[in-house]
């Protein structure tokens, strides 16, 4: 059994992971300033111009083909990137990006929506979540109707992150109402702002936030739709799959940064005349956050290759986002612990982590969703025990 990473998977971590310690770290004391200040943490021009400069030595598209200029990176690469994305809490991702199932669309709409949206100059959302639907998807009530050529859209979405910035919304909205939504009864659309959809920030705990879009009459003309109609309960499950495994990724690289704080201030804070970190509590809270960590960071490697190998995902995808987000969680708290008051401060990143982090057992599927398709397989017999070894 071989766990090291090839030469190549090695080479991409190790750009990624100079480009952050070289141009984004340094904007991390900014950007606490900055927030402390309420003011947004990092500028979309600035964003913007950090895409541009990975991009100048080939990181643009991580997830994206190349015929529309992305690096077409397998999953597991694509996980090691996110997790040196995590390293860093400036809310840096690389460009040229784009919605998963924005490839399904057709060649008018790839040059409408998904070319702007790889080259950053147009910016999408994508919602599903609704007041009374979110664990319970199927459960949408966001209506189209066909009226002349055109569908009529009536209906609310809420908690869609970066809503309120987009210039298009991927609506999944009911079409059929007696098939149901899991059933065919569902469509896929690419709404533009400009057709007259409203959004309205949602203030949350973490930094930034998602947003309520309000659909009154909004007129979508039939060759918006994504896919085929029908087929948007199957597109949104699509795009949820993905964050299944980039998300925890995310999270491994919080929780190394965070504990190797953790571990530092452990070795130089002193109290009663020695080290912190001879104390057995210190050292028991290290110990279980780095076993906590190795065991997720190879429950996610596990779930990038099996995407990568073409087999159903799910569930090993599903452990790796439960794990992964409760492991996040866990870490930090415990970094900010031993930080002692330190850690209850704006002055260092930990509160804002442990703020940050609590979202990741929330959103793209909950902790007790996850569980629910991880004991489903197995109790349906769709999941041997003992995973692809078995
Ligand atoms: C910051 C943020 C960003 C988001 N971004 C997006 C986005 O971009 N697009 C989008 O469409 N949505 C987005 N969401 C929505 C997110 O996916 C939902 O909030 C999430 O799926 C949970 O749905 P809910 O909030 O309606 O909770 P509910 O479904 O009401 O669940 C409430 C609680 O009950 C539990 N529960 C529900 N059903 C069961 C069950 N059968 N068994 C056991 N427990 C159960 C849940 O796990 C949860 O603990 C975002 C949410 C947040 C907070």
């Amino acid at each position: 059994m071989d766990f090291a990473l090839s030469d190549t998977e090695r080479a991409i971590r190790d750009t990624a992971r100079d480009f952050i310690a070289r141009e984004v770290m340094p904007l991390e004391q900014e950007l606490l300033r900055r927030e402390r200040a309420h003011q947004p943490g990092l500028e979309p021009d600035e964003l913007r111009e950090l895409q541009l400069k990975a991009r100048a030595f080939g990181f643009w598209g991580l997830a994206t083909p190349e015929e529309y200029g992305g690096m077409d990176l397998p999953a597991v690469t694509q996980s090691l990137v996110w997790t040196e994305l995590g390293r860093s809490f400036v809310p840096f991702r690389f460009g040229g990006e784009a919605d998963n199932i924005l490839f399904r669309a057709n060649d008018a709409q790839k040059r409408e929506f998904l070319v702007p949206t790889v080259e950053g100059e147009r910016r999408s959302c994508f919602a599903i979540t609704e007041p009374g639907a979110g664990s319970d998807a199927a459960n949408i009530r966001l209506s189209a109707r066909l009226d002349g050529g055109d569908w009529v859209l009536n209906g609310e979405k809420t908690f869609i992150t970066g809503g309120n910035e987009a210039d298009f919304a991927i609506v999944i909205a009911v079409t059929d109402r007696e098939r149901g939504a899991r059933n065919g009864g569902a469509t896929a659309f690419l709404v533009d702002r400009a057709m007259g959809w409203r959004s309205e920030l949602i203030q949350t705990m973490g930094e930034g936030g998602p947003a309520a879009l309000v659909f009154d009459d909004v007129r979508v003309p039939a060759r918006n739709v994504l896919g085929e109609p029908g087929q948007g309960f199957a597109l949104a499950m699509e795009w949820i799959g993905k964050g299944r495994y980039t998300i925890p990724s995310h999270a491994v690289g919080i929780a190394e940064r965070a504990l190797r704080m953790a571990i530092d201030h452990a070795n130089t804070r002193r109290t009663f005349g020695r080290p912190i970190g001879d104390n057995q509590a210190i050292q028991w809270m290290i110990a279980d956050s780095e076993t906590e960590l190795e065991a997720a960071r190879w429950l996610i490697l596990r779930a990038a290759w099996t995407v990568d190998q073409g087999v159903d995902p799910r569930h090993a995808s599903s452990m790796a986002k439960l794990y992964g987000a409760g492991m996040v969680n866990r870490v930090v708290d415990r970094v900010l612990q031993i930080h002692g008051g330190m850690g209850y401060t704006r002055e260092l990143p930990v509160e804002r982590w442990y703020r940050q982090v609590r979202l990741y057992r929330i959103f793209e599927g909950t902790d007790e969703m996850q569980r629910l398709i991880i004991a489903r397989d197995l109790l349906r017999g769709y999941t041997r025990l003992g995973g692809h070894l078995a």
